[in-house]
């Protein structure tokens, strides 16, 4: 099977999974923001392989099934050039929707929550249609998914492709970058090196935090689905906790004496965003299975790790 993006923090983890057990996986990545370092362990495998690509350019290869996950994912990465991260959604999925109709393969989409922008339902289901400004600077991203969604449906209805779309929510774990901004890794490292904790606003805003391996589980699960299952299908952790709340647990967890600090909050930064999962329960027969504070003592221990053999230099 392919995996574009595979070289990321979600990318990586589902390579491994896939490769344990028993696929011959190919990684595609233009390593934007992965790293070979990320699929390190996996480099010496008969069934692993790693292919530099920009999936904006057409792929010919032979697979028989497509997890599209390439696209940089946290706000400093996807603002730094919003066309590329445009035509990474929207020119990559053509191009992997044009290889799977090529190979009749399956074809899975990553996308996100941010297709909801700054939703006015809450929790969120899958049939509403979502609050984005178009104009925005998150925009690149939101708009991106969205058009790849819409091309994903078009492909199935026009070429009887099979497709599973999946809107991830936020999503935390080991091999989070440490210096892409998201509230996770940014409150972890500095906790750990006794930095201040920066919260935007007034930290009233919520998030719902899901484990990595509860997400690639749901990958999985859903690629295993018979055809009638396309998707969208919200995949996320309905535990919602405001950002003020994520600060002080990182610092209860991790010992810290950082204090917490308040900065102005990001423009179209969503108030609120929490998953309905009641489709991934009937569908997939999915829920997540690790808590919050379960999920982040690995997280934590894993940038303690970084931490420590980099001389504090995540
Ligand atoms: P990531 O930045 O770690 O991984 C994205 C990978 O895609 C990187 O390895 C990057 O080098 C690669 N990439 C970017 N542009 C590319 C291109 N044009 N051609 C080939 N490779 C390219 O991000 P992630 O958190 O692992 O996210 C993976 C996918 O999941 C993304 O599509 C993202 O939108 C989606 N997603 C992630 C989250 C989350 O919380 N992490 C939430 C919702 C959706
Ligand atoms: N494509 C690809 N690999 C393939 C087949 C197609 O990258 O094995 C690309 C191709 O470059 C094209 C896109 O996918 O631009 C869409 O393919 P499709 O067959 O839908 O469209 P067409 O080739 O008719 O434009
Ligand atoms: N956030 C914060 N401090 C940080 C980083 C982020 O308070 O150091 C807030 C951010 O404004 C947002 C939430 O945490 O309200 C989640 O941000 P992230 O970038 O992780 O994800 P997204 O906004 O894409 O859901």
């Amino acid at each position: 099977m392919l995996v574009t993006g595979g070289a990321g923090f979600l990318g990586s983890h589902l390579c491994e999974r896939l490769v344990a057990r028993g696929d011959d996986v190919l990684c595609v990545d233009n390593f934007y923001t992965g790293t070979k370092d990320n699929v390190a362990a996996l480099l010496g495998l008969p069934t692993f392989e790693l292919l530099r690509h920009d999936v904006t350019f057409p792929l010919y290869v032979e697979v028989d099934e497509i997890y599209n996950l390439a696209c940089p994912a946290s706000p400093i990465h996807y603002q730094r050039d919003p066309v590329q991260t445009t035509k990474t959604s929207v020119h990559g999925a053509i191009n992997m929707l044009g290889l799977a109709k090529r190979l009749k393969a399956r074809v899975l989409q990553a996308s996100t929550s941010e297709v909801y922008g700054d939703p006015t339902v809450h929790p969120q289901t899958e049939d509403y249609w979502g609050n984005v400004n178009p104009l925005g600077p998150r925009a690149c991203y939101d708009e991106g998914k969205r058009c790849a969604e819409t091309l994903f449906f078009d492909y199935h209805r026009q070429h009887r492709l099979p497709i599973k779309v999946l809107r991830l929510f936020n999503t935390y774990g080991p091999r989070m970058h440490p210096n892409d901004g998201r509230v996770v890794s940014n409150f972890v490292v500095a906790a750990l090196t006794g930095a201040p904790i920066t919260v935007y606003g007034d930290g009233s805003q919520t998030r719902s935090f899901c484990y990595v391996d509860d997400v690639i589980e749901a990958m999985i699960r859903a690629m295993d689905t018979d055809e009638s299952v396309t998707g969208p299908i919200n995949v996320g952790n309905p535990e919602e906790i405001p950002v003020i709340g994520l600060a002080e647990l990182v610092r209860e967890m991790t010992g810290s004496r950082s204090p917490i600090e308040f900065r102005p909050r990001p423009a179209d930064d969503p108030m609120q965003r929490c998953p309905d999962i009641t489709r991934a329960r009937g569908l997939l027969d999915w829920q997540p299975t690790v808590g919050l504070r379960r999920g982040l003592q690995a997280t934590i221990a894993y940038f303690d790790g970084r931490l420590a053999g980099a001389a504090g230099v995540p």
